[in-house]
């Protein structure tokens, strides 16, 4: 450890981050969560990482650096090996005669520094690095994956676990949250799905495909004989540093069996509604609704918007000891510890609607639905709402304001929509420009004006005739695609006395939509526009993911 949990709290206070008080419920949370206080910090949104690691570095009087805002050549990173990088947190990122400076995450390791130094026979000046931002920056390391592969199956005796191994570590290395592998006609397709794109990684020789589903079977308990019938199973791989539970699906197609690997990483659980790129106004809404007892939370989107992430950061924030927390999910994507966690079942009839009414008799305060997709379930959570509890679920919905007349359609009365949902959010996830490789650009209004309609425009840049945006060129870091990580786009509609008596005389969703704007609301297309004008996306993004038409 670093500095002390006392050091940190004093450090905390006098900077007026929180107060005594606030800083006691995150040594709670800390505790019962199993995290440490940097990590609960962090995640409650009381101080960024980089923050936190510049007030640290400040405090011990190391320099800081932030590895993911400099490029380092390979002959300054390869004086150390990979696995010592990676096993100590260390980076070597700059050297010239006088000596060699490290990015640590415990710069004041001397016995580490000594060795480091009489190895290679320099001095070294250490550095402060966040914890995250050396983990990011160990990506230089990295062979090219289709490299080690070729390498690997020279061989004459193959190593089929090794290679199921390698191909979940990279997957894990790149953040991938899904790994396809496809049989070609010629050959065996692994395709990583990173930031919401699949991406074509790696091709293998077709004779090795059936072996590396037998591999993934085994690892996942399924029948290596069935090869017509889809199977479904899960595995646990342990990687260097933690160990990751895996969903498995095995498809027959019409070339062989198709594989999909779902890696579901604890890494991820580092999320908050902040973290996921929401803006304070809409914060604020969302705070107003979870801080009361009652009432509903929706979260809509398509497939893979995020909606259910976002839910998950609510959750997180409501969790404390003296709450109990019951979630109904489809399945459960992440564990969140102190949390009640069920599983839907349709094998033995454990329903979202079956699973709610059990849970209801636990004397819960806050309930989380997966889904509300019939009239059962949402007939249930409404009622739960009204009775002293808070009910957070997720809608299958394109935009926040549709959400309200679907519960309608869903056989809920208009008065008791009106009187039980909170606040919607609808969200999209947009891919991040790579930090490393950004650049600006200056593009014309006459540009814009052919994909967006122009009162959108002038709201945004007025009279001007060019902006500056950004882009991402292109590098090592974000495999060329100038692109890293995601953020989501938000909007957020508050249930106020207006848009109350609309939902009770029936109104259809343009009309809540117009009287919210009125109010004061932004929509996901204004959030994605002002994250473009900030350097965060990119304007082909934001347009991706709302598919604004032409008007
Ligand atoms: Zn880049």
């Amino acid at each position: 450890m670093l500095i002390t949990n006392e050091q940190l709290k004093s450090l905390i206070l006098k900077n007026g981050l929180i107060d005594e008080i606030g800083f006691s419920k995150i040594e709670e949370e800390a505790k019962n969560a199993g995290y440490t206080i940097s990590e609960t910090l962090v995640e409650k949104d009381i101080i960024s990482d980089e923050n936190l690691g510049i007030l640290i570095s400040d405090f011990l009087k190391y320099p800081f650096i932030i590895l993911a805002k400099i490029t380092i050549s390979p002959d300054v990173f390869n004086i150390i090996p990979e696995r010592m990088a990676r096993r100590k947190k260390v980076i070597p990122f700059a050297k010239d005669a006088t000596g060699v400076k490290l990015a640590m995450t415990d710069p004041s390791n001397k016995e580490l520094i000594q060795m480091i130094s009489k190895k290679i026979g320099l001095p070294a000046t250490t550095y402060l690095a966040t914890e995250q931002d050396i983990s990011n920056a160990l990506k230089i390391y990295r062979e090219d994956l289709q490299d080690t592969f070729d390498q690997l199956i020279k061989s004459s005796e193959i190593p089929m676990s090794k290679i199921v191994d390698l191909l979940i570590n990279y997957a894990s290395q790149d953040k991938a949250s899904d790994v396809h592998i496809e049989p070609q006609e010629k050959d065996s397709l692994v395709r990583f799905r990173i930031d919401g794109i699949l991406h074509d990684v790696l091709s293998l020789p077709k004779s090795l495909h059936d072996q590396i589903i037998t591999r993934i079977k085994i690892l996942s308990r399924l029948r290596t004989d069935e090869h017509l019938s889809p199977q479904d199973g899960k595995m646990r791989v342990a990687l260097e540093d933690e160990e990751i539970d895996i969903r498995v699906s095995i498809l027959p197609v019409t070339e062989g069996e198709k594989a999909v690997l779902r890696l579901l990483s604890s890494k991820f659980r580092k999320f908050s509604l902040v973290d996921l790129g929401m803006n304070e106004k809409d914060l604020k809404k969302v705070t107003t609704a979870y801080g009361k007892s009652y009432g509903m939370i929706l979260s809509t989107g398509p497939t893979g918007s995020g909606k259910t992430t976002s839910i998950y950061a609510i959750v997180k924030l409501l969790n404390t000891r003296e709450k109990n927390i019951t979630t109904i999910e489809d399945p459960a994507e992440y564990r969140i510890k102190g949390v009640n966690q069920i599983n839907v079942n349709t094998k033995t009839n454990l329903t979202f609607a079956n699973g709610l009414r059990s849970i209801l008799r636990q004397d819960p305060n806050i309930i989380f639905v997966g889904e509300i997709r019939d009239s059962e379930t949402a007939g249930i959570a409404v009622n739960a709402s009204l009775t002293g509890h808070l009910v957070l679920s997720t809608l299958h919905t394109n935009d926040a304001a549709t959400a309200l007349p679907r519960l309608i359609d869903m056989n809920v009365e208009p008065f008791l929509v009106a009187s039980t949902v909170n606040v919607i959010i609808a969200q999209r996830l947009v891919r991040k420009i790579c930090e490393i490789c950004r650049s600006t650009r200056t593009i014309t209004k006459e540009d814009l004006l052919r994909n967006l309609p122009s009162e959108i425009i002038n709201n945004y840049i007025g009279e001007k005739t060019t902006i500056t945006i950004y882009q991402g060129n292109g590098c090592k870091i974000c495999n060329a695609t100038g692109y890293l990580g995601r953020i989501g786009v938000f909007e957020v509609l508050e249930v106020t006395k207006n848009i109350r008596d609309l939902i009770t005389k029936r109104n259809d969703a343009d009309v809540i939509l117009q009287k919210a704007i009125e109010e004061g609301m932004t929509t996901m297309l204004d959030d994605g526009l002002e994250k473009v004008l900030k350097g965060l996306t990119t304007i082909e993004e934001v347009l991706r993911v709302t598919k604004i038409q032409n008007k």
